[in-house]
Order: C-alpha cells, then sequence, then structure tokens
C-alpha cells in the first residue's frame, strides 16, 4: 500500500523537517514512568537519527530526569501541567503537536497502549497528516510493517506525509531499561488548551503480580475453567509458583471468569513472553493474535484437536482441573 498525500506542514517549519528526528512520546502514571512505553524509544533508535522523549504532568521534572537516563535518547522534552496527568486526548494532542511543531520532529512514535491509540490519532488530524497503527517492524524512514486482520498478513506502509505520526507494538521493539543513557531535559511549550472533557474517576484492578503486558512468563485462562470461583481457585496458585502474571481469552472475560484488563488477544493485550502457559483456552485466531509471537508456548486442552496444540511448542491433553493442580503442586516442590 503507497498513500500519498499533501504536506501538512507549514512553510515556517518546513526547514526543521529535513533532518531525521523523533519524539518518543512516554507515558506516566502517578509521576511514574511507564517502562513499557519504552518501546517508543526502541523504535526510534531503530529508526535512526535522533530520538527525543516527550514527557507531561504533575511533578514531571523528577520522570523527566528519570527518562534521561535511558540510552538512547539525547534530550527530554517535560510539560509541567496536572492537566496532562490522565493523558485526556483533547488537551494533550494539541500539547504534543505544539512541541512537534517547535521540534521539527519528523517522527512521533509513541507505544500502541490505550494512551496511544486514543492520542495519536487526534494528533494525526491536527497535522492534517495520517496515522500508522501498531508497526511491528521499520523498514526505512517512510516504510513500516504491521499486521492486519489480526496478524493473518502482514501489511507493508509506504507514507509520502512529511511527519510520521505512528503507535509501535510493544512486543516487537523491546524496551530497555532508564539506565546508562545521560539525556538532556528541556521544558516544553504549554498551548494550555482548555478541556472540553473533564476526568472523573477510574476503577484500576490491583495486583501485585508481574504487568501482564511486559511480564516473562504468563498462565492464561479460558472458557474451559467454566466459572470465576474456578478460575480463582486455579489460576493464581499456578502464577504465583511461576512468577507469571494472569491472562484470559475473551469468552472468559466475558463470562466474569477474569477481568476485562486480562485479556490476551486482538482485542485486547499483546503478549510476547518467555513462557505462555494456557489452560481451557481453545486458540481461536483472535485469541492467537495477542499471544503468538510468545517465546514458548504450552496448553492444557481435554481436547487434543483444539488449534491451540497447532502453535503449542508444548501441549498436555488432559483435565484441567487435574492438571493444574498437579503441575502447580510441582512447581511448588521443586
Ligand atoms: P472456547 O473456544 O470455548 O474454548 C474452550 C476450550 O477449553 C476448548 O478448547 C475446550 O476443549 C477446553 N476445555 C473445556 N473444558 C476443559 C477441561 N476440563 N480441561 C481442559 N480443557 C477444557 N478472543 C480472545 O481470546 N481475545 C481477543 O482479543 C478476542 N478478540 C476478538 C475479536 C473479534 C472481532 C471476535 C469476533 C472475536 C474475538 N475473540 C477474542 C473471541 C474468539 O473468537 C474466541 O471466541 C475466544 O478466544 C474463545 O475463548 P476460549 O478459547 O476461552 O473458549
Amino acid at each position: 500500500l503507497r498513500t500519498s498525500g499533501p504536506p501538512a506542514i507549514t512553510s515556517q517549519y518546513a526547514t526543521a523537517y529535513r533532518l531525521l528526528s523523533t519524539l518518543a512520546v512516554l507515558e506516566q502514571r502517578e509521576s511514574k514512568l511507564n517502562m513499557s512505553s519504552l518501546a517508543a524509544v526502541t523504535a526510534g533508535m531503530k529508526l535512526g537519527g535522533s530520538v527525543t522523549g516527550f514527557v507531561a504532568g504533575s511533578n514531571i521534572k523528577a520522570v523527566a530526569e528519570e527518562a534521561a537516563k535511558v540510552e538512547g535518547l539525547e534530550k527530554v522534552i517535560y510539560v509541567e501541567n496536572g492537566a496532562y496527568d490522565k493523558g485526556l486526548p483533547e488537551n494533550y494532542a494539541p500539547l504534543l503537536v505544539e512541541n512537534i511543531k517547535k521540534g521539527g520532529f519528523t517522527h512521533v512514535f509513541a507505544g500502541h497502549s490505550a494512551f496511544g491509540k486514543n492520542l495519536m490519532p487526534r494528533v494525526a488530524a491536527m497535522l492534517d497528516t495520517q496515522q500508522i497503527s501498531d508497526i511491528t517492524g521499520i523498514e526505512s524512514e517512510d516504510t513500516f510493517v504491521r499486521p492486519i486482520y489480526a496478524g493473518n498478513a502482514i501489511l507493508t506502509v509506504q507514507i509520502a506525509d512529511p511527519i510520521k505520526i505512528i503507535t509501535v507494538r510493544g512486543t516487537a521493539f523491546a524496551s530497555g531499561e532508564a539506565q546508562g543513557g545521560s539525556a538532556s531535559v528541556e521544558e516544553g511549550v504549554d498551548p494550555k488548551v482548555e478541556c472540553p472533557t473533564e476526568w472523573v474517576s477510574e476503577d484500576l484492578a490491583k495486583s501485585d503480580r508481574p504487568d501482564l503486558a511486559t511480564a516473562s512468563k504468563v498462565v492464561s485462562g479460558g472458557r474451559g475453567l467454566k466459572s470465576k470461583e474456578e478460575f480463582d481457585r486455579l489460576m493464581p496458585p499456578l502464577a504465583d509458583a511461576l512468577g507469571a502474571a494472569i491472562g484470559a481469552s475473551r469468552a472468559a472475560v466475558d463470562s466474569g471468569f477474569a477481568d476485562n484488563s486480562l485479556q490476551v488477544g486482538q482485542t485486547g493485550k499483546n503478549v510476547a513472553p518467555q513462557l505462555y502457559l494456557c489452560a481451557g483456552i481453545s486458540g481461536a485466531i483472535q485469541h492467537l493474535a495477542g499471544m503468538k509471537d510468545s517465546k514458548v508456548i504450552a496448553c492444557i486442552n481435554k481436547d487434543g484437536d483444539a488449534p491451540i496444540f497447532q502453535v503449542a511448542d508444548v501441549g498436555l491433553v488432559g483435565d484441567l482441573f487435574e492438571r493444574v493442580p498437579e503441575l502447580t503442586e510441582k512447581l511448588k516442590a521443586q
């Protein structure tokens, strides 16, 4: 697919765009840097040229200073204003657009998270350019790779727009740690756009377990668990024995066995852990879309013909109500 469109930038900025430079939009929550958003920096480094980080919110200078330690960043721009804490796109998009224009960036990368998916299309529209979603590869400065049809086809997109607004799939651009770098920290511009949307509240599922999107091990349960009681009885002990995050299929989420935030798949989270161990999941393509890049896939299913066995490295045909407790006990005994 080759796309073209009129250059969206005004002449006052035109000269600045000739150099390759990336703005990596970093996420924060309660003034803590969200490490999974560093995938945007990794993508910028793969592209080449200079990479600048961007953070906004309250008590943000400390976040910017933490981000400055990320290897590969030349500079971190921060905007101190509590109005940006929740990342509402109505005010965050104008903020980002102003800073993109000021910095003359050629590429803007953000994670393909709820934040990035909410924000970047609006930023692209404001710049009269188009957005490219969920890239998994970079071929050149104007050509990017992204999966479509739940990962069943791979699209190579070439874009002619002068500013490339892109979300990146975290599992395809492993994010580093905040160490080894020494970027400069600089205050950005704040257009202080009045936000027509008010943040009311959020209801977050709290867990001491590793974050599902970045965990190195994930245990995941499906409809085969039969009920929330069984899900809660079997999956947490298995996760604890492995030090794993818990995931679920959409059928398990829709049936109320597990929280929505645990859904893995096309309309849930993308994960690529070292180990993905699932029980009572059939392996529908929409589920595979979110986990098939896992290094080792192990499954327990009583139906030996279930499609999950076609992608599994290790498969156990059996009743999960017997096998999961047995496995948990063996792991605990190790
Ligand atoms: P099922 O397909 O019902 O499979 C249950 C499995 O459990 C079966 O294989 C069965 O053999 C096994 N089982 C039953 N009892 C036992 C037992 N005692 N011991 C061992 N095994 C047992 N799905 C997702 O997961 N994530 C998504 O993001 C997602 N997005 C979607 C988006 C769209 C647009 C659409 C149309 C669908 C989407 N789906 C998604 C739904 C997807 O198509 C499947 O319906 C869903 O993944 C099925 O979940 P499941 O494997 O848990 O259930």
